[in-house]
């Protein structure tokens, strides 16, 4: 099979943690597989985040360059397209700076280009069979991708979970003499950090999280309940902060927060993927929603079928009784 690379991004020298779900994406593909990570950026950050990805990656290829010390897909896809070999397989997290890059990229290495996979079905010589979500996620497509002149497929967040294996050693590359000098359209200019609110949701150990299954306002003391009893926060999905019942530094998602909880409470909340692009860190995802359909059973590690108006007052009481509080 072709050779596998993954571009991964940091932020401050620490790599995304999307970096070991698509070393591990890439072991699905190609048991065998030696994955090389790509990464980009300049000075000690750069230095930081490729000694951090030699542990996931037996290879590491360092893009050091002043132009690619701020985000900007533009200047990594053309610094890619130098310096990739022919018919690779590209491997990018489905974020904001992965569907930013995927599709340019795709088109200038002339490969194929297979956006947001959940999972691999099968693998061929030149092909390969992936699993990817259309119509919000009722219905999932098995696409097969002719590989024989490369790929760029872009991976869902917490698709697929790293096996835990003991960190490796791997190499580090300089390959920054070969992406040459670099210029591009657009212009980074800062990036705003939403304000935190009243309760940090990045701080919480265990959140349990709202979405339109809620379906009122006055519904939300049911969560308050049951992360009182647990000992956590309240998060949400977006349209419940568009409907005003929370604020926006509740938003689990690509344009709310991101956050990285050991235990993560779906309730009533389908799984789009840019909900799912929020949480980080593997976390014990348990689902509750009563369409047994819904995409987010796909990537939770404990699936409940049931109406969580039902549900999570019911686990409210068990939490309870289990610590030794009171009912109100
Ligand atoms: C540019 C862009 C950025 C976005 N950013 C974000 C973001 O940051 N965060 C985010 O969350 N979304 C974001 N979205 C929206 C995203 O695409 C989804 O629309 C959103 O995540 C859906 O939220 P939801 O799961 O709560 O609602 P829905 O998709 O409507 O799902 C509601 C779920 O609740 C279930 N349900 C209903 N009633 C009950 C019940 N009584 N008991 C149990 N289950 C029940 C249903 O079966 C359904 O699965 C963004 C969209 C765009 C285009």
């Amino acid at each position: 099979m072709a050779r596998i690379f993954a571009y991964i991004v940091h932020r401050g020298g620490v790599p995304d943690d999307s970096a070991a779900e698509i070393a591990a994406a890439a072991r699905r593909m190609e048991p065998a597989a030696e994955p090389t990570a790509i990464v980009a950026g300049w000075g000690a950050e750069l230095d930081a985040a490729c000694t951090a990805l030699a542990g996931h990656y037996p290879e590491v290829w360092k893009l050091a360059s002043e132009t690619l010390a701020e985000p900007n897909a533009e200047l990594v896809r053309k610094a890619l397209v130098r310096v990739l070999p022919p018919a690779s397989v590209v491997l990018v997290s489905h974020d904001h700076f992965g569907v930013d890059l995927a599709p340019g990229l795709s088109i200038k290495l002339n490969a194929a280009y297979v956006a947001d996979i959940l999972a691999v079905d099968a693998r061929g010589e030149a092909s390969l069979t992936v699993v990817r979500q259309e119509f919000g996620g009722q219905v999932s497509a098995h696409v097969e991708c002719d590989i024989s002149t490369g790929a760029v497929l872009t991976i869902r967040p917490g698709a697929f979970k790293p096996p835990g294996d003991a960190p490796t050693r791997g190499k580090i590359i300089d390959k920054s003499s070969e992406i040459g000098s670099l210029a591009a359209g657009r212009r980074y200019i800062g990036t705003v950090v939403a304000e935190a609110g009243n309760v940090d949701i990045t701080k919480h150990a265990v959140l349990v999280s709202v979405g339109r299954g809620i379906q009122d306002k006055d519904n939300l003391q049911i969560a308050e309940e049951l992360a009182e009893a647990l000992g956590a926060a309240v998060s949400c999905s977006r349209p419940v902060v568009d409907a005003k019942w929370l604020e926006k530094s509740r938003q689990v998602g690509s344009s709310g927060k991101t956050v990285k909880p050991k235990v993560y409470l779906a309730c009533g909340i389908s799984g789009a993927f840019q909900h799912l692009a929020g949480i980080k860190g593997s976390p014990f995802l348990v689902a509750i929603n009563k369409n047994a359909k819904a995409p987010i059973f796909q990537v939770a590690d404990v699936g409940i079928v049931d109406d969580i108006l039902e549900f999570l007052p019911e686990l409210t009481k068990k939490a309870r009784e289990l610590h030794g509080i009171a009912a109100r």
